[in-house]
């Protein structure tokens, strides 16, 4: 195990303009496990390709354990890796998948039965030892690839996408063993997704990309409540964080949408923004429904109801802007009805309209 320290990564593709990865900076701490969360064509897996060694970066450097293996090939590295597609080798029993890394490696014979055995057990694989992949399901054979990647010792385990190919309900039982699994381990991990439920349910910190840039490296809980930028709150959370546009008056943010639009408590720390406008950030979970005549109640309208089981996502409209709110399972509404809401304080988050970074309060 070690600690893993990517430098101003940067990667521009021959014939490119724009950059792939453009200037990426993460430390994983030895033991830690980051995910890499971002839209399709963010740059994650040119990343991650830089970490193996299966792509040279334009710049930047690579550090494993204190040493700089930015030109180093693949397997002078000491990491493992797991991807996407179930890379097992369809003509080699579970047995000799597993153990390949270790062969190749020249491990004795008795000490690659050891671990295999270890990792088999681990991933619940030993009655499928004998087995050819054909004859596996599909998180059978993944599983495969994971236990093959933990028995070799690497410092670093990279994983890219190694979910994605399983349905639903696996993926989601799956997702539970791997976490247990790397957290016992405490290996170092780098891993990328573009599913943020994956992201936050998995990493110790999720890096966020968009666009070959990071936008924000935080704990999940950090970067759901405090998104660095609007990207951020959007991207994370099912629905995405609500944004209005309001102006920044005297103590008061009035929300754009005609005379009579109304108006939400502004922090002290907005008071430098007066006159001028700003973005409020707010979760769906976090508005409140309250009685017309409390205070600090908010006129909306309900467009449309989504009963979810646990919840009812309503959209509605405020001032004119779009407001997702989500209302205990047991309410009822019908689209065009008037609601009463109230945004709390606390859970206002504020960014500048130019260039949608969030405010320091
Ligand atoms: P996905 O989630 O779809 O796998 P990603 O975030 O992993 O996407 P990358 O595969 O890293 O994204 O690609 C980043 C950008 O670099 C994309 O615009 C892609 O088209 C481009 N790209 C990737 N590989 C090459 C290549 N070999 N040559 C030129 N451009 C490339």
């Amino acid at each position: 195990m070690a600690e893993l320290r990517l430098r101003d990564l940067v990667k521009v593709f021959p014939g490119q303009k724009t950059p792939a990865v453009d200037k990426v900076s993460v430390d994983v701490a030895d033991g830690e496990f980051v995910v890499l969360l971002g839209p399709s064509g963010c740059g994650k897996t040119t990343l991650l390709r830089m970490v193996a060694g299966l792509e040279m970066p334009t710049s930047g450097q690579v550090v494993i354990g204190g040493r700089d293996v930015t030109y180093l090939p693949p397997r002078e590295r000491n990491l493992s890796m797991v991807f996407q597609s179930y890379a097992v080798f369809p003509h080699r029993r579970v047995r000799d998948n597993i153990g390949f890394g270790l062969a190749m490696r020249g491990v004795p014979k008795p000490e690659i039965d050891r671990k295999v055995k270890w990792a088999a057990e681990l991933l619940q694989l030993t009655d499928y030892l004998d087995r050819f992949p054909a004859q596996l399901s599909g998180g059978q054979r993944q599983r495969v690839a994971v236990a093959r990647a933990i028995v070799v010792d690497a410092d670093v385990l990279l994983m890219d996408e190694p979910l994605s190919n399983l349905d639903a309900l696996l993926r989601l039982n799956f997702r539970a063993e791997l976490k247990k699994l790397v957290s016992e381990l405490g290996t170092t991990t780098l891993y990328v997704t573009h599913d943020q439920v994956e992201a936050l349910s998995l990493g110790d910190r999720v890096a966020v990309m968009r666009d070959g840039r990071l936008q924000q490296v935080a704990s999940p809980l950090e970067v759901y409540d405090n998104p660095a930028t609007e990207f951020v709150g959007s991207f994370i959370g099912n629905p995405p964080m609500n944004f209005l546009s309001g102006t920044v008056t005297d103590g008061r943010v009035v929300l754009s949408g005609g005379d009579h639009a109304p108006s939400v408590f502004a922090p002290a720390a907005l008071s430098s923004f007066t006159g001028r406008d700003v973005r409020l950030g707010i979760r769906a979970e976090a508005i409140q429904l309250v009685d017309e005549s409390s205070p600090g109640a908010i006129q909306a309208r309900v467009d449309v109801v989504e009963p979810l089981g646990s919840a009812v996502l309503l959209t509605t409209t405020v001032a004119g802007q779009q407001l997702k709110v989500q209302a205990p399972a047991t309410f009822r509404a019908k689209p065009g009805e008037p609601l009463w809401l109230e945004l709390p304080e606390q859970h206002l988050r504020w960014f500048d309209p130019e260039t949608a970074l969030t405010l320091e309060m």
